[in-house]
């Protein structure tokens, strides 16, 4: 097992990529902080975790609040003695022209985009300092390394997580704290599946991909285990594409 000993925090893994993590984490000896803004869902994940022997806990969390990030750190301070992983996945997607993004919706897909995972980078390092380095995982997208149509907001936004892991992992590296990012392509999740798998858009983005089929869930959770495991140990800073070769077009 890749993860055995480790205490992981994922956020947003109440649904799609998160929930696959989590899921693979357990399932490779981790034990997992599992948190979400819908408590509901994280807690089924939880349940399926727990119930095929894994080691989990469900905890309710708005990556855009200090708050719940103060509970997240005191609770893995308290309840599992240190952390090891930290997964910043949580996000939003609007698709939305440019011109018809209002400074509220640019807000708020930076609020959760970007602030979230600034915060919990801030919370994440004086833990992984007292237990002698760790590994953060940001999941941006590949449109913060092509660009991408009707979503200036959210492409803006993941841009910055990828900027944010530079910053972090040059800052940090001496700490043996590993940063990098990993850059999903089009994925079918619960966020995505209403465009990517509706029969009128599907065939578009078949197009775009240089494999034959769409991304699974899944198969970004095995590069993100692969970062956050020892097996990445001289890798820091770095952008890692699940794409399907998009951005190899
Ligand atoms: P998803 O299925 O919608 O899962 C995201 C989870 O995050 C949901 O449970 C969501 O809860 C939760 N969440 C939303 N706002 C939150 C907040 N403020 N605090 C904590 N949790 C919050 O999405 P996904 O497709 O797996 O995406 C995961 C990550 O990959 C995101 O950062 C996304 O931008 C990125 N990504 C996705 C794709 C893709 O093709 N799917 C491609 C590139 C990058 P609710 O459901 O209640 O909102």
């Amino acid at each position: 097992m890749r993860l055995t000993g480790k205490v992981a925090v994922i956020t947003g893994a109440g649904s799609g990529m998160g929930e696959e993590t989590a899921k693979l984490f357990a399932r490779e000896g981790a034990t997992v902080v599992a948190t979400d803004i819908n408590f509901e869902a994280v807690t089924r994940v939880v349940e399926m975790i727990r119930s095929n022997g894994g080691e989990a806990i469900a905890l309710q969390h708005d990556v855009t609040s200090r708050n719940d990030w103060e509970n997240i750190y005191n609770e893995v301070q308290s309840v599992c003695g240190k952390l090891d992983v930290l997964v910043n996945n949580a996000g939003i997607a609007l698709a939305k022209p440019f011109l018809d993004q209002t400074e509220e919706d640019w807000a708020r897909t930076y609020r959760i985009n970007i602030d979230g995972v600034m915060l919990g980078t801030q919370y994440a390092i004086p833990l992984m300092e007292q237990n002698g380095g760790g590994s953060i995982v940001n999941i941006s997208s590949i449109s913060a390394l092509t660009g991408m149509a009707g979503a200036g907001a959210y492409t803006a936004s993941k841009g910055a997580v990828r900027s944010l892991t530079k910053a972090a992992a040059v800052d940090y590296g001496k700490h043996n704290i590993r940063v990098n990012s990993v850059h999903p392509g089009y994925i079918v999740t619960p966020m995505s599946a209403p465009h990517m798998e509706h029969p009128d858009y599907k065939q578009h983005f078949l197009n775009q991909i240089a494999l034959p089929n769409l991304g699974r869930a899944e198969e970004v959770a095995t590069a993100v285990l692969f970062l956050a495991s020892d097996e990445a140990n001289h890798i820091t800073g770095i952008e890692l594409p699940v794409d399907g070769g998009v951005t190899a077009k």
